[in-house]
């Protein structure tokens, strides 16, 4: 029964990795049915997704409200391009800028191509409105930064697996540490257009920033006349506590990137938000995306957006996660150098002797836990918003049981 089981597995993993590239090196688990905050195998195992896509399934897997939207939707109206209107991209870029206290917004697919945006929207108001001359704008960016892959992004990514070999990199941008506002002062100069940031660095393994480093990072961004962009794909959405993570500081950026949970899970939904000051650099045919604001993935977001809002997931997030992290620390365990994060975007960091935290993650993963490693030695635990105490509390006993001496 259980070579059976084994070859199952083994059947799928196999031909993923026959005919497709091989640019992942994920846990060998097969999931094939989804609920909620929970997953399950093809062999019927049911685990408890603490990755949640990436905080993409912030809403739980197959929420029925957004299910039900992207159903609806699906029965009238596809796709129609920007080449014309449709009945559904209003109401979402309305609700998406009421939810987010933004005056705009620009629709797009994946995280990166927000990101994108964001850049294109910097240098273009550097050029236009701030006066810096043709072809020298700057953006700064931060060291460990994760912001996606397109060519530009990778450019100026400090890892060397995401950019060793795709260059030459894209020129204008300059690099300083992460959680250093005196690195920024002494950035900035004429040339600056922007500064680039996550306000928690989800994918260097959930570094969290001093206290106070958003705002006042908004403040020097303020008084230098430059930009501030905050990448909030991946903490965006309740993820962190709050509905973005730039509020724990009130430290409002100039233009905000979202993506993942903005799609529930279903659907790649993104967009770039600023107010019309910025937002009106963009003129017909200076940007644009086949799919970005379509009607299903419009649909999906309107959903999405009002379940976060209905079920108010950033208070169960904040909640929640205080308790979760709580409960990790008591665990005694010589292998855990730290437990850090924010909401329910929580990291537990190994000491190096402990080993590889992907063993660890091996090790959850047989007790029904999908957690990610990130950077060698740091477990990341980002279970669905939706989950329950009962469900963390059984979480918690399987990460005792995996890292307790
Ligand atoms: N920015 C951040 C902060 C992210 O965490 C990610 C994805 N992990 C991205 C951008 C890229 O998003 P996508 O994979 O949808 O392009």
């Amino acid at each position: 029964m259980e070579a059976a089981r084994m070859s199952l597995t083994q059947e799928f993993i196999e031909k993923e990795s026959k005919y497709g590239a091989h640019n992942y090196h994920p846990l060998p688990v097969v999931l094939t049915r989804a609920e909620g905050p929970w997953v399950w195998d093809v062999d019927g195992k049911r685990y408890l997704d603490c990755l949640s896509a990436y905080s993409a399934v912030n809403q739980g897997h197959r929420h029925p409200r957004i299910v039900q939207a992207l159903k609806k939707q699906l029965d009238r109206l596809d796709l129609t391009s920007r080449a014309f209107y449709n009945d559904v991209m209003g109401d979402f870029l309305k609700k998406l800028c009421e939810y987010a206290g933004f005056e705009a917004a620009l629709p797009m697919n994946t995280g990166a191509e927000a990101v994108e945006t964001g850049i294109k929207l910097a240098r273009k108001w550097g050029y236009e409105k701030k006066g810096i001359a043709e072809g020298k704008a700057e953006i700064i960016v931060c060291q460990d930064n994760f912001h996606g892959r397109t060519t530009t992004i990778v450019g100026f990514s400090s890892d060397p697996d995401a950019y060793s070999g795709f260059g030459p990199p894209t020129p204008g941008f300059r690099m300083i540490p992460y959680d250093d506002t005196e690195a920024l002062e002494s950035a900035i100069n004429e040339n600056t257009a922007a500064f680039l940031v996550e306000p928690i660095q989800g994918e260097a393994g959930v570094r969290v920033p001093s206290d106070g480093y958003l705002k006042k990072v908004r403040d020097i961004c303020t008084r230098e006349g430059i930009l501030l962009l905050f990448d909030e794909v991946q903490t965006g959405f309740g993820r962190t506590g709050k509905r973005f993570c730039f509020q724990h500081e009130d430290a409002r950026p100039d233009v905000l990137l979202v993506g993942k949970a903005l799609g529930g899970g279903l659907y790649p939904v993104s967009a770039a938000l600023a107010d019309w000051d910025k937002m009106e650099v963009f003129t017909p045919g200076t940007h644009g995306s086949t799919f970005g604001g379509n009607p299903l993935g419009s649909a999906v977001a309107i959903a999405s957006l009002e379940v976060l809002e209905d079920e108010r997931l950033d208070e169960r997030a904040e909640d929640l996660g205080s308790y979760f992290m709580d409960r990790i620390r008591q665990i005694s365990s010589g292998k855990i150098k730290e437990v850090r994060g924010r909401g329910l975007l929580v990291a537990v960091e190994l000491h190096p002797e402990a080993g590889d935290a992907r063993h660890y993650c091996n090790l959850l993963k047989e007790r029904g836990i999908l957690a990610k490693d990130t950077h060698g030695q740091t477990i990341r635990f980002a279970p669905a918003l939706v989950i329950d105490r009962e469900e963390l509390d059984w979480a918690v006993d399987q990460i005792r049981l995996v890292l307790e001496v």
